[in-house]
């Protein structure tokens, strides 16, 4: 029976989710990760390998939540309210294992190489979206390297930072202009503690100080000055195609043209979608996006006699003090009395 349940539940969210989500590489290891307990980081990754066998490695052992290849298409592997492991050892601020606290995205390329705008522009686009959805500030977007260390070895005696330079080049300055992130990190807060001493000091430069190698590779791209919306537009990623099952790999990518061929026609109707469907945060936006307030949560009746098994779901909304939360990132343990749920 339970069984049962599972397969239809699963159902259910492949039809909510799948409207404008290629799973083609979506991880096999997926019903055996853990909800994340929270989310502070968000960890960008070079792959050192080139896009079809680093998909396939990334999807087989489930090591990162998306995969941004170089023509900007971006793949869903770990869903992302899920443990992906991508960070391996690593620490930060004295916390260990990164995995539980971060999102981890991989960017197809290397460590020190220029990257094409288009490949740049749909990474800058993800991690907008995943800011706003896990509200962090530009420097929380950080590189592997800066959060990975190294245990004692024999050339280096102590803990270090330094074990590798995964994802080195988006910390430079000339390529998080680009990405429109306008901090970083100032200082490694574990080396300063002595909790880790430096194992690559030229890595620490790239990290903290002012090298940068791409500079001239980057420094005749003109930014547009308000909105990203034209230069989205201009470079929108690769729209999907049933011959190549490649394509737009999330929910909230644009889609239309991108629904798999399996998808009954039935289900999408004529209505025009919006290109970005923008996740609501204010009470006025779930209003104008069809959202209805289902109930509150009183001590006689929890969010889930409210949502049933909707109550985690993406398109399941909780509101209080003004603030809109989406139940895929609500911590249960934080779900109050007096909260509204919102549903369609
Ligand atoms: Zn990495």
């Amino acid at each position: 029976m339970r069984a049962v349940c599972a397969l239809i539940l699963s159902l259910l969210c492949l039809e909510a989710f799948a409207v404008d989500a290629s799973d083609r590489y979506r991880s096999p290891r997926n019903p055996e990760r853990k909800i994340r307990p929270s989310t502070e980081l968000i960890v960008l990754h070079t792959t050192e390998a080139p896009a079809k066998s680093s998909l396939a490695k990334l999807s087989e052992r489930g090591e990162c939540h998306y995969c941004v290849t170089e023509d900007g298409t971006i793949y869903r592997i770990v869903d992302r309210d899920k443990e992906a492991f991508h960070a391996g050892r690593s620490m930060w601020n004295g916390k260990e294992d990164i995995d539980k606290y971060s999102i981890g995205i991989e960017c197809v390329g290397y460590h020190d190489k220029e990257m094409s705008l288009i490949q740049l522009y749909a990474i800058r686009d993800l991690v907008k979206d995943l800011k706003a959805m896990y509200r962090l500030t530009d420097d929380k977007v950080v590189t592997h390297s800066q959060v990975a260390y190294g245990a004692p070895n024999k050339w280096q005696k102590k803990k270090h930072r330094g074990r590798k330079r995964c994802g080195m080049l988006f910390a430079m300055p000339s390529v998080r202009r680009i990405l429109e992130l306008k901090t970083r990190m100032a200082i490694d807060p574990d080396v300063r503690a002595k909790r880790l001493v430096v194992g690559d000091p030229y890595l620490e430069k790239v990290l903290y100080g002012k090298t940068d190698t791409l500079r001239s590779a980057y420094a005749n791209v003109r930014l547009p000055k308000s909105s990203s919306s034209a230069v989205a537009a201009q470079t929108k990623p690769r729209a999907p195609s049933a011959s190549t099952g490649g394509g737009i790999m999330d929910w909230f990518r644009p889609s239309a043209s991108s629904a798999p061929p399996s998808q009954p026609a039935k289900q999408q109707p004529a209505r025009p979608r919006p290109a970005f469907k923008s996740i609501p945060s204010t009470i006025a936006e779930l209003k104008a996006q069809g959202y209805t307030l289902r109930g509150k949560v009183t001590p006689g009746c929890t969010a889930s006699q409210i949502a049933g098994a909707r109550w985690n779901r993406a398109d399941t909304y909780y509101t209080i003090r003004n603030k809109v939360i989406p139940g895929n990132t609500i911590n249960p343990a934080k779900i109050e009395v007096d909260m509204g749920i919102w549903m369609k």
